[in-house]
């Protein structure tokens, strides 16, 4: 890598790791509302660390299953991710700060249409949401034979490899579209403001400083 493109980790600045898509677009005007906006137009942007308004504050524009990652290393010293995939990640190095109320969902289970309840046998399930999906089912008592796929678990069921899948659920229409019906919640999903755990202590007063900024941002949002 160039040198002139490699983060200098410097003690007066907060690296702040955003998660893309879905989360990115609720996530901006909330930094924008505390006067942090990225220098570049993401939508046409290709660059990946971005400078922004405030001169101590980068971020950096991540996958969302590795935003907890650049966290958990103090590559970032800040991240936003969903609930979701921080249950995936364990959450080692890293500390849940604040519940931001964006990119609200469900995880949930979902069954073919035709189907009016999970299959009372040994289930097969299939998601994305490996640590969710067993406790859940451990929790219930219910045997449960997890396959982990990376993406379109709607799938799954229509070909005979899943009884079941947990999935995210927002409108529901993804799930209609393949003949599919959701069943019962899981977790009520939402993202979240994270920090590394080494950070908290080096830049405890800027991380607070951003912190009750947003606190005030998030308590007053509709
Ligand atoms: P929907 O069709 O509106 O129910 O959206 C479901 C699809 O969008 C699923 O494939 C989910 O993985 C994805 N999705 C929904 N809500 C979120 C969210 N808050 N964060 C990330 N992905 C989501």
């Amino acid at each position: 890598m160039n040198q002139s493109h490699r983060i200098n980790h410097r003690n007066d600045e907060l690296i702040i790791a955003l998660a893309k898509g879905r989360i990115l677009k609720d996530t901006l005007p909330l930094f924008a509302k505390i006067g942090i906006k990225p220098l570049e137009n993401l939508t046409i942007s290709r660059k990946l660390m971005i400078e922004t308004t405030n001169p101590q504050v980068k971020f950096l524009i991540v996958r969302a299953t590795d935003a907890p990652t650049y966290v958990q290393y103090g590559a970032a010293d800040l991240g936003v991710s969903g609930k979701d995939t921080l249950i995936e990640h364990g959450y080692t190095g890293i500390f849940e700060m604040l519940d931001l109320h964006i990119a609200k969902c469900k995880l949930m289970t979902a069954v073919l249409n035709e189907m009016d309840s999970l299959p009372d046998k040994r289930l097969t399930v299939a998601t994305k949401y490996v640590t969710s999906a067993r406790s859940y089912f451990a929790d219930k008592g219910i045997h449960a034979d997890i396959i982990k796929l990376y993406g379109s678990m709607e799938l799954a069921p229509l070909v005979g490899l899943s009884d079941c899948i947990v999935d995210l659920v927002d409108t529901g229409n993804t799930l209609k579209a393949n003949g599919l019906k959701p069943l019962d919640v899981v977790l009520e999903i939402s993202t979240r403001l994270i920090a590394n755990r080494v950070s908290l202590k080096t830049k405890s007063m800027m991380i607070k400083s951003l912190l009750a900024d947003l606190e005030k941002v998030v308590a007053i949002q509709p």
